[in-house]
């Protein structure tokens, strides 16, 4: 099996502030990884510096087995086959359901005869957003405008997915839509690198998961093993 990512002493920050120490982290081919953390830990930082909005400060990162992502534009990440849902879906408001949709498309490598089909794909997941396509993203629920972030950053074709933080302000019923969503995406051969605060639901549906404490990974293991880890229970279940 080959790694989707690799990531190895990975420091970044912004200005004089370090925000990750060294952190190591791979996630295989097909796997659906988690990274849990309290609030200001570096998650968003971390996806982030995967995508290249953020430059890494020393490590090494690298995609597919061959790609370094170091000093790699934004723009050139994407078409490597990684795709990026943003906290917070950082849609645009007033344009429609599809021309987001088609935004995503922008940084295809074989443009638009996928552009179709991922446009399909996107429609079977959520059929809702066909329903909706000529809506002003800025008049969609929460729960819509988290499937468009996520249908949108499918519409680059990728083969690697870091979706962060898809389950905040969404009613439980929703976020178990989100969570089965991208359980199928993941299990249609996409890695998912997902960044979440609802712990519980995503060590469940995690192969592995890594604990980010201050910047640094403090515990690794699979889904199931940190769901029982008494630390995990006491600092994130509230168990
Ligand atoms: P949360 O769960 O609250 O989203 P997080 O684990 O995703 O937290 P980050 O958003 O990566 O954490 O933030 C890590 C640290 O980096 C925080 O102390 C934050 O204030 C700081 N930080 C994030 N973005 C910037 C920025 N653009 N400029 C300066 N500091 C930043």
């Amino acid at each position: 099996m080959g790694r989707a990512l690799e990531i190895s002493g990975l420091r970044a920050g912004y200005g004089k502030i370090t925000v990750l120490w060294d952190v190591d982290l791979h996630a295989d081919d097909g796997e659906l990884v988690t990274i849990i953390g309290a609030n200001g830990a570096g998650k968003t930082t971390l996806l982030r510096t995967i995508s290249g909005l953020v430059q890494a400060r020393a490590g090494s990162m690298s995609a597919f087995g061959a790609t370094s992502l170091l000093g790699l534009s934004a723009a050139r990440i994407v078409r490597s086959g990684i795709g990026h849902v943003p906290e917070g879906r950082q849609l645009f408001p007033l344009m429609t359901v599809r021309e987001n949709l088609e935004s995503g498309a922008e940084y295809l490598s074989r443009a638009k005869p996928n552009a179709a089909r991922n446009r399909k794909l996107v429609f079977d997941l959520f059929p809702r957003l066909a329903e909706r396509g000529a809506q002003l993203a800025g008049t969609l629920s929460g729960g819509e405008r988290q499937m468009l972030a996520i249908g949108r950053a499918l519409m680059s074709d990728p083969r690697l997915l870091l979706v962060d933080e898809p389950s905040l302000g969404l009613s439980p019923a929703l976020s178990l839509t989100v969570f089965r969503a991208l359980r199928q995406i993941n299990a249609e051969g996409v890695t998912v690198v997902l960044v979440e605060q609802n712990v519980q639901q995503s060590l469940r549906i995690a192969d592995r998961a890594y604990v980010l404490e201050n910047g640094e990974v403090v515990k690794e293991g699979s889904g199931r093993e940190l769901l029982g880890d008494p630390g995990v229970r006491a600092a994130y279940l509230s168990l």
